[in-house]
């Protein structure tokens, strides 16, 4: 047999696959999507995917190392997963080994890691000249035994312990040596099987004597006979599970039921199941009968059905409470049926409890969630899950892509206008609308996007290029109606002094109205904290990250002023650092103090906050949606969370604190974002049949044009003018915008770089550079940054450019002013 070689990609940030040597044992079974484990830099053990396998050999031959070891016996990655890896390094322009990490849950990527232990037989006289840390090394080992230079690490509180344990080698004190880690375990499940043949009295009396001097034993056996009896008597008797057999009698303990085994009367049986398999996060398998449609949602899913005859993606633009969802539960049921898969993509699943509850309700344990909070084993066992290969509806954030399916017929991007689908960091920073569009026609499904504001690049796209289908729904479901809009002038409002802290009067006194009704409120703003930052007001100095470039948010439950971009955080300073003076105050608002003014407003009434600092741990997001839908509060305040697809019957108002925050912001998508935020938000409002709900939009602003346009819920009228605008100043989707950041800790060599770069690309593109420019937000995490932006119009070839930026970047690898600085790429920016 020829000898044969495979490429393999290893989970670091590198362009390439590297190729090893089969040994002849594997080269029988081994094909591309194997794990497979080898030797990669320093590291013994690394886990890589096999992308392909070849009998021709490469050029370095000599060098080539051996595969160590095939993990699976199959493999666990997919054809078809491989070619949208291979898509998303070339189209977001990152490594494919950064697409790996960020595919694969980190538990498949099973890696060496150096273990350390004592010596075998030192010499005395090594350990004299011991240091307190090295003394506490040896402790903790001779305690241990061995243990790993993290643990270690973690254990002595010293980032890195490396170069110390390396001197105690040389003097013979500890030894290294690596070994393979591997922390995933499957779910092990207890059944426990009679062994007593059926019906034979007599062998029932002697198992019984044999037990009868044990109470527990004797419980334990008559128990299982009793359970383990089927319904039908011809059937063999079955295993009980451990927890039931258990739980029938408070006598029977474990070693009970050991003992049967020892006398020969039982066995049990270990199992290793998926964590899902138990059935925990999954709704009972009693669906629930699909909704009937209204006249205009039948009409709706017929549109889809007939645009998906000729088009692979087709847009759903529906109002909100028009019933997308309902349509959703048409489509999923309708491929389901045809024994196919469906991805559901949401923008944050954590905010969905409600759309994922709807969906158990009618596909019970059909229903899959998969997002990042999942802890590692959940992710790998939801991975080996999709592999075995049924019908199922996964919902997940925009990582669910990247599980493998094997029949995918229909996905959905729900909300797809969502800034949130797109990974700013680290790479692959891809967009999972985007990803999932890809996914869908490698495996020749469709894809439907929903939104009630679409992005202008997907309208652009379903109406202009008619490249996507589009289907309206314009109109609630039931009697609702859309809720009507009020523009509140702050300036006159503060003019005229009727103002309480952040809210006008005129809103209080609707908010009272609404309260006394029996209704509740929603207040929006797009700022947490108790106020966006502390200034002094002798000399105006306003405190900053020392690590980034940003003003600090004060909390005013914590006291402390914290920096939003890396999370350092700092107390109040009593003197203003700079003037000495005692006179650092606390400015503007967030969320918090919102909270607060609107508890002075509102006297009695209940309030929740749902933003970033109230919903840290898994369930709190849950537990506010379920209190505020049962009626427990009559207002609920946060940041953009409120305005995600939430369903709530009795909203009489909502709020929007502040409408500038959003409209003033040097940002190209900063109109498209504050339209559909306050077009969601408001969208929370009068969404059952009772009465029209109302919105309120405090503004410094009211002649805004996108609030004009919000109030008269016109999206096609702000799509219209905003396309004339992105036209006339050439941005998206009239061209492709592509950002390369350059960073450095060193202003001086970040600027240096950044122009000499810029001046190059010039050269090879002409007009579509411009930059470098210094981003508003210049330092982060002790980085300067430089962006210089590409614009490439429509027509010309992206991959044409992306081969220049390639070139480019080699070009510039060899020069010394590279040294240390990153270079990376934005593709299509959010
Ligand atoms: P959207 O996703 O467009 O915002 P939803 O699907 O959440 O709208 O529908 C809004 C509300 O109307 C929900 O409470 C939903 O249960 C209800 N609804 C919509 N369509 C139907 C229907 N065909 N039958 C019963 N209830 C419906
Ligand atoms: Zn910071």
């Amino acid at each position: 047999m020829h000898q044969l070689y495979a490429n393999v990609i290893v989970p670091r940030p590198l362009d390439s696959t590297f190729t090893y040597r089969v040994p002849p044992e594997m080269a029988s079974t081994l094909g591309p999507g194997y794990r497979v484990i080898v030797p990669f830099g320093s590291r013994r053990f690394v886990t890589g995917i096999v992308d392909s396998v070849t009998a021709t050999p490469p050029d370095n031959l000599d060098s080539l190392k051996d595969i160590d070891s095939v993990l699976d016996s199959g493999p666990m990655v997919t054809g078809l997963q491989l070619r949208l890896w291979h898509w998303l390094a070339a189209y977001y322009m990152c490594p494919i080994g950064d697409v790996m990490k960020a595919a694969m849950p980190g538990g498949m990527k099973v890696e060496s890691e150096t273990v350390v232990r004592l010596a075998e037989d030192p010499q005395p006289e090594a350990f004299d000249t011991l240091d307190e840390f090295g003394a506490a090394i040896v402790e903790a080992l001779s305690k241990k035994e061995k243990m790993s230079l993290v643990d270690l690490a973690k254990l002595l509180k010293a980032p890195s312990i490396e170069r110390r344990i390396t001197a105690m080698v040389e003097r013979g004190i500890v030894s290294v040596s690596e070994s393979l880690v591997n922390r995933y375990r499957r779910v092990k499940v207890y059944q426990v099987k009679p062994l007593l043949p059926r019906g034979d009295a007599e062998a029932l009396t002697a198992a019984f004597a044999a037990v009868k001097r044990s109470e527990g034993q004797q419980a334990a056996l008559l128990n299982l006979i009793a359970l383990s009896h089927h319904n039908q008597v011809t059937k063999p008797l079955k295993a009980v599970s451990r927890e039931t057999l258990l739980e029938s009698d408070p006598r029977i303990t474990w070693e009970h039921v050991k003992a049967l085994v020892k006398k020969g009367f039982a066995a049990i049986e270990v199992r290793e199941i998926s964590r899902f398999s138990a059935g925990d996060d999954t709704g009972d398998d009693c669906p629930a009968a699909l909704p009937a449609l209204s006249e205009a949602q039948s009409a709706a899913l017929d549109g889809i059905h007939k645009s998906f005859i000729n088009r692979n993606v087709t847009l759903l633009h529906g109002v909100t409470s028009s019933g997308k969802t309902e349509l959703y539960i048409h489509l999923i049921d309708y491929t389901l049926k045809q024994n196919k898969q469906v991805l559901m993509l949401v923008p944050e699943i954590a905010l969905t409890t409600q759309l994922t509850r709807r969906l158990q309700r009618v596909f019970g344990s059909k229903v899959r969630i998969y997002h990042s909070k999942f802890s590692d084993n959940e992710r790998i066992d939801r991975w080996r899950d999709m592999l075995a290969g049924e019908p199922c509806v996964v919902i997940g954030a925009r990582s669910a892509v990247f599980l493998p399916y094997t029949s995918l017929g229909l996905v959905i991007v729900d909300e797809e206008h969502d800034p949130s689908y797109k990974q700013a960091d680290p790479a692959p920073r891809y967009n999972g609308r985007d990803a999932a569009i890809v996914l869908a026609s490698l495996h020749g499904a469709k894809t439907l996007l929903g939104s009630a504001t679409p992005s202008i690049e997907t309208y652009y796209k379903a109406t202009e290029r008619e490249k996507y289908g589009l289907v309206n729904l314009k109109e609630r479901y039931g009697e609702a109606v859309l809720p009507t809009i009020e523009v509140v002038d702050m300036a006159k409002a503060h003019k005229q002094r009727r103002c309480d802290g952040s809210l006008a009067l005129d809103t209080v006194s609707e908010g009272r109205d609404v309260l006394a009704a029996g209704r509740q409120m929603i207040f929006f703003h797009n700022r947490r904290g108790y106020s966006p930052r502390a200034r002094c007001r002798m000399c105006q100095y306003t405190p900053k990250c020392e690590h980034c470039d940003v003003s600090l948010t004060y909390h005013r439950r914590t006291n402390t002023l914290e920096c939003h971009y890396c999370g350092a955080v700092y107390p109040v300073p009593k003197l203003c650092p700079a003037c000495k003076e005692p006179s650092i105050e606390i400015e503007g608002f967030g969320t918090e103090r919102i909270e607060d003014n609107l508890g002075s407003a509102f006297g009695k009434a209940r309030i929740l906050r749902m933003d970033l600092d109230t919903t840290r741990n898994k369930e709190a997001y849950a537990s506010i949606i379920d209190d505020f839908s049962a009626g427990k509060a009559d207002i609920l305040v946060g940041t953009q969370m409120v305005t995600k697809g939430l369903d709530f019957r009795n909203v009489g108002l909502v709020g929007i604190v502040n409408a500038d925050s959003l409209i003033h912001f040097p940002d190209f998508r900063a109109n498209e974002r504050a339209f559909n935020l306050m077009e969601q938000v408001a969208g929370r409002a009068g969404r059952s049949s009772e009465t029209p709900g109302k919105v309120l939009i405090q503004t410094y602003s009211p002649e805004s044009k996108v609030i004009d346009f919000v109030s008269r819920h016109d999206y096609d009228g702000f799509y219209r003018q905003e396309l004339a605008e992105r036209r006339e100043f050439a941005y998206p989707p009239f061209v492709r915008i592509i950002d390369i950041y350059i960073k450095h800790r060193d202003r001086g060599t970040v600027d240096s770089f950044a122009r000499t770069y810029a001046a190059r690309l010039t050269q090879l593109l002409g007009r579509r550079v411009h930059g470098p420019i210094e981003p508003p937000i210049e330092r982060i995490a002790s980085q300067y940054i430089r962006k210089i932006m590409l614009k490439i119009e429509e027509g010309a070839s992206v991959f044409k450019v992306k081969d220049v930026l390639r070139s480019l970047f080699l070009e510039f690898n060899d020069l010394p002013v590279k040294s240390g600085v990153t270079v990376y790429y934005d593709v299509d920016p959010m």
